[in-house]
């Protein structure tokens, strides 16, 4: 016979970065909300779970501020206050320093293990949480009055609203029958971290190489993130080779700014692929972050998009509830699909057209973007805009990423 949990205002699938984020942005606006996962704790924070390591613009680090999550992240937390931005051997450049704006960093490079640890740690001081993982949903059941969630557990959950939050390859949204359009970039990130000699004096390097952009991002200390990007066909050969042989491709990309470099830890490879969901809202449901919208991450823009849409949300919701009205109902739902879809579909088309545009070798359109990178460069007008994009500062910014809560 099935538990029943009691009921809930809220039901998270996918306690991922955004999902958990959600659920401590939506607790401390006083709902009751309740997060599944299949994975289990350990896994998740485990260092072997995932070697990413994400940049996170100055708003979302004004929003992870703001709920309370960022004093646990603080310390692992690297500022960037530059980015420099090179087309393979080629002199032209852009170059992009928060100096110029005067107004701190352009946003930091945080390992995602650590913001994990930092969500978690947040979770255990925010009531109205429940957390159910390891899990796995076994049927969702949503009628115009309530959504009900069951899981192999026997514990049944019901609330007016869903969230999908469970990644590229939603169950949810496929549950709602949502459509999504797919693309494979047929190339492949594969992410270590190095170690080096000399300081990267929190400068982020983005390189166009020819099988696609090459990336060399600052970690606490004198240690940097890589995100190599390429051909799919490779990517297998390269993940076996030897420790020596992969660490000596490494130091052949980074070249010598950085002194001696060594590899540490795994090696992790991710397919790059582009989709977007063909709506973001069913009955009592909405999808965020990777299960509405998955991007190359060519400008390190998805997570930050997620937790835009999770700050958009929270808002909404608020604003729902404050006024007394169905958190679920569709023109509340509504309101948040309209206010996320511009940013996301520029972002989108954005990544796009750059990994397209650099990851080829074809002599007109090098001498094309090489020019653009030098217009750009060149012409400050332009270039504070690109700066006040990679600093999320672009909009219509819901009030968590101004760093106020909603409601207050
Ligand atoms: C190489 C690489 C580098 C990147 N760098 C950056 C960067 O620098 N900056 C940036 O902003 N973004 C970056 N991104 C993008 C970023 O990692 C993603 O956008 C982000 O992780 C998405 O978070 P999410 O919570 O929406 O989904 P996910 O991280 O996919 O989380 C989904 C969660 O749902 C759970 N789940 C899945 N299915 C189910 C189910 N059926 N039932 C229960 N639970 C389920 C999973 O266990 C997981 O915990 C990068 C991506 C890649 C590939």
């Amino acid at each position: 016979m099935a538990r029943t949990s009691g009921k809930h205002d809220i039901t998270i699938i996918g306690g991922g970065l955004g999902g958990m984020t959600a659920a401590i942005g939506l607790a401390q606006q006083g709902f009751k909300v309740a997060v599944i996962d299949r994975a289990p704790k350990g896994d998740l924070t485990a260092a072997a779970y995932d070697g990413r390591a994400s940049a996170l613009a100055f708003a979302t680090c004004r929003m992870l501020d703001a709920l309370g999550i960022w004093q646990y992240m603080e310390p692992y937390a690297q500022p960037i206050l530059e980015i420099r931005v090179t087309d393979g051997p080629s002199l032209m450049h852009l170059h992009f320093d928060n100096e110029s704006l005067g107004e701190g960093p352009l946003g930091h490079m945080v390992e995602n293990r650590h913001t994990r640890l930092a969500l978690f740690k947040r979770l255990e001081d925010v009531d109205g949480i429940t957390l159910y993982a390891p899990d796995t949903v076994t049927e969702i059941v949503r009628t115009p009055e309530m959504t009900n969630v069951t899981l192999a557990s026997g514990t049944e959950i019901t609330s007016p609203l869903l969230l999908g939050m469970d990644g590229r390859a939603s169950m949810v949204r496929a549950h709602a029958g949502i459509g999504v359009d797919h693309f494979s970039y047929k190339q492949h990130g594969i992410v270590c971290s190095i170690e080096h000699e000399f300081s990267h004096c929190g400068i982020a390097h983005e390189r166009f190489l020819a099988s696609g952009p090459f990336a060399i991002l600052p970690l606490t200390g004198n240690r940097s993130s890589l995100v190599w990007t390429e051909k799919e066909h490779l990517v297998p050969t390269i993940m076996k080779l030897s420790d020596r042989a992969f660490e000596a491709e490494v130091k052949r990309r980074v070249g010598d700014f950085l002194g001696e470099v060594k590899v540490i830890g795994g090696r992790w490879s991710y397919p790059l692929t582009l989709q977007y969901a063909n709506r973001y809202t069913d009955t009592r449901m909405a999808l965020l972050g990777d299960a509405a919208h998955g991007i190359h991450p060519i400008a390190g823009q998805g997570l930050n998009l997620g937790l835009r849409d999770v700050a958009a949300m929270v808002e909404v919701l608020t604003d729902a509830a404050r006024a007394g009205l169905d958190i679920g109902a569709p023109d509340v739902l509504d309101r948040y699909a309209q206010w996320r879809h511009t940013d996301n579909t520029t972002l989108y088309a954005v990544t796009d057209i750059l990994n397209r545009l650099f990851s080829n070798d074809i002599g007109p359109m090098r001498l094309a973007r090489d020019i653009g990178l030098a217009v750009v460069n060149e012409i400050p007008p332009l270039k504070n805009f690109f700066m006040a994009h990679a600093r999320g500062t672009v909009g219509e910014l819901p009030k968590l990423l101004q760093g106020q809560m909603p409601g207050a």
